[in-house]
């Protein structure tokens, strides 16, 4: 088991299983899951949380054997199965929204298989035993449907490889500042209107943060022109969406990006 927050059923057999996400949908919506899993990972005390399962667009983690009570719903905990989703909404790709709900369907039928009695169970929202906005409308309006999936899987239909489809290639560059540039296919738009970025940051393009020292690189002179070009070069950049590989937000940056590249040192 990968999170140490577990503890005792003390005798009492799984119930049902407790459907959660770990936030709002507007801060998660590169489908990111490291942050929860670590918090779900890490003692804190009183505080402590888990959940069995972490499921997000690329996949699932199990962070703690079923036989043993997660930390996700109080009072429940000791009879129930809790998975904690990524959280989603009407402006979050539909791709990473469709992966994910196929994953969560697969990973139902895993625990189907380990607890046959669950599959006469519906699934339950956190916030049926919690006042809490977990897991949010649109988890709430599925439980139906997921449990649907999840019967068809456990039932032997194949599950469905979750499609992914293709992102256009779209990155915002952010300077210490604020926005400058976004390229997209091809073109640079630079200063976008805040309703545009908005847009586009809800529905998933990723956001390089750049530090003074990549502007020195990026931009050596102020010269715009000269960053839009700059920023051209990068259309071929596997960036590994959804979300920029974290190790490249980090401050090697700028070499991460030559390396992408296949710049063995700066040109300019
Ligand atoms: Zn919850």
């Amino acid at each position: 088991m990968t999170s140490p927050n577990y503890c005792s059923r003390k005798g009492h057999n799984v119930q049902f299983i407790v459907v959660h996400w770990w936030g709002n949908p507007a801060h998660h919506r590169d489908g990111d899951p490291s942050g929860v899993i670590k918090h779900l990972s890490t003692p804190a005390g009183e505080k402590s949380v888990s959940a069995h399962a972490v499921v997000w667009p690329g996949g699932v983690t199990e962070l703690i054997d079923p036989r043993y009570a997660a930390w996700h719903a109080k009072s429940v905990n000791r009879f129930t199965i809790g998975i904690e989703c990524w959280p989603w909404d009407e402006r979050s790709p539909k791709d990473l929204v469709n992966a994910t709900l196929e994953n969560l369907a697969q990973q139902i039928a895993h625990y189907y298989q380990l607890y046959p009695h669950l599959a006469d169970v519906r699934l339950h929202a956190h916030s049926e035993h919690v006042a809490t906005e977990c897991p949010g409308k649109h988890y709430r309006a599925r439980l139906n449907s997921i449990r649907a999936r999840a019967l068809e899987i456990y039932q032997g239909k194949p599950a469905k490889q979750p499609q992914r489809k293709e992102i256009p290639k779209m990155i915002i560059f952010r300077t210490p500042e604020g926005v400058c540039t976004i390229f997209l296919n091809g073109e640079t738009k630079q200063n976008p209107s805040q309703a545009l970025l908005n847009a586009l940051i809800n529905a998933g393009v990723p956001v390089v943060e750049v530090s003074h020292d990549d502007l020195a690189w990026l931009e050596p002179s102020k010269n715009w022109q000269f960053m839009a070009s700059r920023i051209k070069d990068l259309k071929d950049m596997e960036t590994g969406y959804p979300g920029i590989n974290p190790t490249l937000k980090a401050t090697s940056l700028t070499q991460q990006i030559a390396t992408s590249l296949g710049i063995s040192q700066r040109t300019n």
